[in-house]
């Protein structure tokens, strides 16, 4: 079984700042109002996640660390029907399959709490410990046992930086929570709770960019498209800028990158792209299945509206100009 899961954790988990993206995900599907991500050595020494979230019990743990057990039950196989990030309960699983995995959990309710260890795959019972209620999961040893990607991993200062930009993803996508990051005990971000998704923009893209977001806002239909878009003077060289969340995931996806760089046409020279933090909400029944394991691309049912809408809200009514 250990192989299967070291086979899952080769789609999923492809290094440090994947487990990170899973371990934050879980505790935001945990209903955690803060998140602490604390790494060393960009995440190739040790990853700890520590949450305030609902916690797990005893006798949780060991369903939680084996593979396709997952509390999360979704109706149908849409990942956009599922409310949770998380729903195929491989993640845990896989990463315990490559790695030393320490997970110490008090559920609310509870008295004490639980701990458990998970070693390349073998799993110890779990035993009580002392603990607040919420969850601290620590990550070591990242694939000691698969050569293979422990060789690809790349130096620390690589690793941190894919880590930092996983954190951003999620944290821009959850205002609501406060997240800290720490590096070798050193403060990155400490990003409270906010109301305003501008000041969490501005936490992360402060200055430049901060200080020329234009607002946006559109829900003439079931496609409501809301957040910043920046002056064209500060485009960028690169599309990386563009950060897009569906249903309050973050997604990459080509035909919107397209309408982006559409409706800043003739406002941009050759080889610029703008600069944008949208937030795309709309019925599931409008997203297709999840094509891809890391839940980065998705495909809509009609494409050629989502992009319509996208482009016509920003052309008309932001960027003010014509067609
Ligand atoms: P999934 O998120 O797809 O369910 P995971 O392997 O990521 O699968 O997690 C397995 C299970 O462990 C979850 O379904 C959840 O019940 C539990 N779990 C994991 N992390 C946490 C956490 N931080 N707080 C509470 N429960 C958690
Ligand atoms: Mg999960």
């Amino acid at each position: 079984p250990n192989l299967v899961n070291q086979i899952a954790a080769g789609e999923v988990i492809e290094r440090p700042a994947s487990v990170v993206k899973e371990l934050v995900e879980n505790s935001i599907d945990a209903g955690s109002h803060r998140i602490e991500v604390a790494i060393m050595g960009g995440g190739t020494e040790s990853i700890r996640i520590s949450d305030d979230g609902c916690g797990m019990t005893a006798e949780q743990l060991p369903l939680a660390v084996a593979s396709h057990a997952t509390s999360k039950l979704p109706d149908d196989e849409s990942l956009f029907h599922v409310s949770t990030l998380g729903f195929r309960g491989e993640a845990l699983a896989s990463i315990g399959s490559v790695s030393q995995l320490t997970i110490r959990s008090r559920a609310e309710g509870e008295t004490v709490g639980a701990e458990i260890v998970v070693r390349g795959g073998v799993v110890e019972p779990p035993a009580p410990c002392g603990c607040p209620t919420g969850t601290v999961i620590e990550i070591k040893n990242l694939f000691f046992n698969t050569p293979v990607r422990h060789r690809f991993l790349k130096t620390s200062q690589t690793e941190r930086g894919h880590i930092v930009e996983a954190f951003t993803r999620l944290a821009l996508a959850n205002p609501q929570i406060h997240f800290v990051l720490t590096n070798n005990n050193k403060e990155i971000y400490d990003l409270p709770v906010t109301q305003q998704w501008s000041e969490r923009i501005r936490a992360f893209f402060g200055g430049e960019i901060g200080d020329s977001l234009i607002k946006v806002a559109d829900g003439s239909d079931d496609i409501r498209i809301s957040g910043y878009v920046a002056d064209p003077s500060v485009s960028r060289g690169n599309n990386r800028m563009q950060y897009l969340f569906l249903n309050g995931r973050h997604i990459r996806d080509r035909s919107l990158q397209h309408a982006l760089g559409e409706a800043y046409r003739g406002l941009l020279m050759v080889g610029r792209f703008p600069v944008c933090f949208l937030r795309l909400d709309m019925p599931a029944d409008l997203i297709d299945v999840n094509v891809h394991p890391t839940k980065l691309e998705v495909r809509f049912t009609d494409g050629g509206r989502v992009y319509g809408r996208l482009l016509q809200t920003l052309r008309h009514q932001f960027l003010k100009t014509d067609m």
